[in-house]
């Protein structure tokens, strides 16, 4: 047995990003920068034309104070998260904030739009395959998921009432991590609109959100990495914003196989297709978050037809004999620059 964590992941840890903003060196100097850690990972905030310098420190603590919101009520790694409490509550109505009820609707309305591909009540399986808050659990024996295992998922029956959540089998437990990164980009946002600020590129590990006409006045221009290095493909976005799902930023290797931490709630398994990326716009990040992670369980064939039929603006990347393939539905081309981009 040999089971290795990869460089990507570790670069990913260290902040590394799907998605990157580019910005060309002529224009930074109009742009004011903020940047912190949050949830394992980096935020970066661009502003153009910022007025006045003073008041970035205030905006940064308003910025951190939503960030810090999402990680105390949703973090599935923080001993006393709100979300960590439900897990751990049995099955009465228990009285959740209106962030983790606003998130765990949407959540749930995707799992119903995709099928059970995407899964808010996904955290046994997660733990399971060792992708949890307890890393080096999947170095057991894990060929066949038990039945205990996938029937605590599916089974959960997640409810929700106004001010209350409850689940069906007192060991079934949440997971929002698909999506909670969203809404933490969408509430940073709704701050610097607040501010009024019309102008910025907000950025949390892989997802954006970018509104204005950016650093040279064209649109904020955004790269899409390549999983092979390099910048794979640059889109524009104003008001919207873009989330990038994909195999190979977080996975580990045994014997020779790749094991994603996307798992696909129908089978109790990682994604076994070959799809190597996906990357979704949307009108807000949450949803953008979702569906990226939603249309990549659900595949290269039913996730692109899925979007296609939805009106979704998705990108696909597929490996195929050893090449990458692309597939780009209509409404994403409206963002896209190029096919190949150009970091500046
Ligand atoms: P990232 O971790 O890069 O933000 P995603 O947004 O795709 O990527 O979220 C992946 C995380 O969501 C996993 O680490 C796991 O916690 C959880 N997860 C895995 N599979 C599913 C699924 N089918 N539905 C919902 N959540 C999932
Ligand atoms: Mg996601």
């Amino acid at each position: 047995m040999n089971t290795s964590w990869t460089r990507r992941q570790l670069l990913r840890a260290a902040g590394a990003l799907v998605l990157v903003p580019l910005l060309p060196m002529s224009a930074r100097s109009a742009l004011s920068e903020l940047t912190g850690r949050t949830m394992g990972t980096r935020y970066r905030v661009h502003i153009r034309n910022s007025t006045n310098g003073l008041y970035l420190p205030k905006l940064k603590q308003s910025i951190e104070r939503e960030l810090e919101t999402t990680d105390r009520l949703l973090s599935t790694y923080r001993a006393g998260s709100e979300l960590v409490r439900f897990n751990t509550a049995g099955t009465r109505w228990y009285a959740a904030s209106p962030t983790t009820l606003r998130v765990l609707e949407t959540a749930l309305s995707v799992q119903y739009a995709s099928g059970g591909a995407f899964n808010a009540a996904a955290a046994p399986l997660v733990d399971y395959w060792g992708f949890g808050p307890q890393p080096g659990y999947y170095a057991r024996n894990w060929t066949q998921v038990p039945h205990a295992v996938l029937s605590r998922v599916a089974d959960a029956e997640i409810q929700i009432k106004p001010g209350y959540i409850r689940k069906h089998d007192r060991l079934a437990a949440l997971d929002l991590n698909a999506i909670a990164k969203g809404d933490a980009l969408d509430r940073v946002a709704t701050v610097l609109n607040s501010a009024g600020i019309v102008d910025y590129l907000v950025g949390i590990g892989g997802e954006i959100v970018a509104k204005g006409t950016g650093p040279d006045g064209s649109g904020w221009r955004i790269g899409i990495e390549d999983p092979n290095g390099g910048i794979r493909r640059t889109i524009r976005l104003d008001g919207q914003a873009v989330a990038t799902s994909g195999d190979y930023v977080n996975y580990f290797v045994r014997d020779g196989k790749r094991y994603s931490h996307i798992l696909d709630p129908r089978s109790g398994r990682p994604v076994e297709h070959d799809l190597t990326l996906v990357s979704v716009v949307a009108d807000t990040a949450m949803q953008a978050d979702a569906w990226a992670t939603a249309l990549f369980v659900m595949g290269p064939d039913v996730g692109l037809q899925h979007a296609i039929q939805n009106a979704m603006a998705a990108l696909f990347l597929q490996r195929m004999h050893g090449d990458l393939v692309e597939f780009a539905t209509p409404a994403f081309q409206r963002f896209s620059l190029d096919t190949r981009g150009i970091a500046l």
